[in-house]
């Protein structure tokens, strides 16, 4: 309820791309670039002794800066990841408001807010970038100081005579070999900000305990009568805001019972109690005699069909959509069920039938449509305890009664 759809995908896409590419090439450059390093140094301590010190002498320093800048890359980095993920969650949220915007014609200020929060991400990202220009820059400075003190005190030591004019090519030439690794782990300093930054907000996300959470003993719900109890529940999304006070009720198997009340009355809320969306605040919700708590929750929900009130289809087809009540189902079992809720003809007369695209959450089709095969897909799986949650509330009348007479069925 309280987490942004822009900001889940950000953190699946982006960290994990992050994380990934460490672990691709984390290893692999740090093997090399140690091998090399260490390779390099002895061949060049053969060469000369005192040169490969003074060479040497830089490293720590070389370290140290790293190190030192490592720090602020890091928080740089984090930062930028933050404000890419509220770009894609306004985006997000915009685009899936279209038709408001553009009924509002609010396309200014939908303009106003991305241009915002791309402000706000640019700003995060000119940051990361000057200090990662601060970082390699300096490290430059650093490596190119040390191949001026090499090539200054070995053109010093061949003035004496201490090296001769083909051991001192051969030396410069082979620096190169030196300096290489030492570039190589700073890129991968800069990765490693990169991946870390990234798993420290994957394991925040992983770190979040459900609320709702299946007990050891549970037990699996088989064989279901269907006889629903709830006594003395209360319910409340937020403290100091009940919604359901006391309420009593005893559901016999194979009865219907209807509730009718109030919008905001609490009736969605206490539909979604049933498959224990929500835990109850007070009280207890008994199936067959049985809390819900104490049961397995795969099977308390395989065997509670629940036809939302604001319907959800997925992209895809219409059978796509029929078929998720019991995705085993043969195509006589979708006709079937399609044609209980009513809404087999008007697919039949589509170009491609049970083929058609419903679009992205089902666009392309009538509230009424929508829910009809929300209805299907309900049929379809066919369970113990059926609840509709304003079910029909887009469907003219005598859609309604055909519907009717197919649950009685
Ligand atoms: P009904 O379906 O009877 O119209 P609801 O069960 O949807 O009513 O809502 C009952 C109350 O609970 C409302 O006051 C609503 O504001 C509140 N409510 C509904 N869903 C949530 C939620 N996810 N978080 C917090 N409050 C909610
Ligand atoms: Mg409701």
């Amino acid at each position: 309820d309280n987490t942004r759809v822009g900001h889940l995908m950000s953190r699946i896409v982006n960290d994990l791309r992050d994380i990934s590419e460490l672990a691709h090439h984390g290893p692999e450059d740090v093997f090399i670039a140690s091998l090399m390093l260490i390779g390099s140094f002895l061949y060049l301590i053969t060469i000369n002794v005192q040169l490969t010190l003074i060479a040497f002498v830089f490293v720590p320093f070389i370290g140290w800066y790293a190190i030192r800048m490592r720090h602020r890359m890091s928080e740089a980095f984090r930062l930028e990841r933050e404000r890419i993920a509220e770009v894609n969650a306004d985006l997000e949220n915009s685009l899936s408001g279209m038709r408001v915007a553009k009924s509002y014609t609010n396309e200014d200020y939908e303009m106003n807010r991305f241009d915002n929060a791309n402000v706000n991400f640019r700003e995060a990202r000119v940051r990361a970038f000057k200090h990662m220009a601060e970082y390699t820059s300096g490290l430059d400075f650093l490596t190119n100081l040390l191949n001026v003190a090499v090539l200054g005190a070995g053109g010093l030591y061949m003035y004496y005579g201490i090296i001769d004019l083909a051991d001192l090519t051969a030396y410069l030439m082979f620096i190169s070999f030196f300096l290489q690794p030492i570039r190589r782990l700073t890129a991968f300093t800069q990765q490693y900000q990169q991946g870390m930054s990234g798993f420290r907000r994957f394991v925040e996300l992983m770190e979040i305990n459900p609320e709702i959470v299946e007990s050891p003993q549970a037990v699996p719900l088989a064989e279901v009568k269907g006889h629903i109890q709830l006594n003395n529940v209360s319910f409340e999304y937020h403290e100091r805001a009940p919604v359901l006070h006391d309420v009593n009720l005893d559901i016999e198997p194979g009865k219907t019972i209807a509730l009718v009340g109030p919008s905001g009355g609490g009736k969605t809320t206490l539909c979604h109690l049933i498959p224990r969306f929500y835990d109850v605040t007070k009280g207890e919700i008994l199936i067959d005699g049985k809390d819900i708590r104490d049961l397995e929750l795969y099977s308390l929900r395989k065997n509670i069909g629940l036809v939302q009130q604001d319907v959800f289809l997925f992209t895809g087809s219409i059978k796509d959509n029929i078929l998720y009540g019991n995705p085993t189902a043969s195509d006589a079992e979708v006709i079937e069920a399609a044609k209980n809720a009513d809404i087999h003809e008007y697919i039949m007369g589509l170009p491609e039938q049970y083929d058609t695209y419903v679009g992205e959450r089902g666009v392309m089709l009538s509230g009424g449509q929508k829910q009809r095969i929300s209805i299907a897909r309900a049929f379809l799986k066919n369970p113990p305890v059926l609840i509709l949650d304003e079910a029909t509330s887009a469907l003219d009348n005598v859609t309604e009664y055909i519907i009717q007479k197919s649950l009685d069925k």
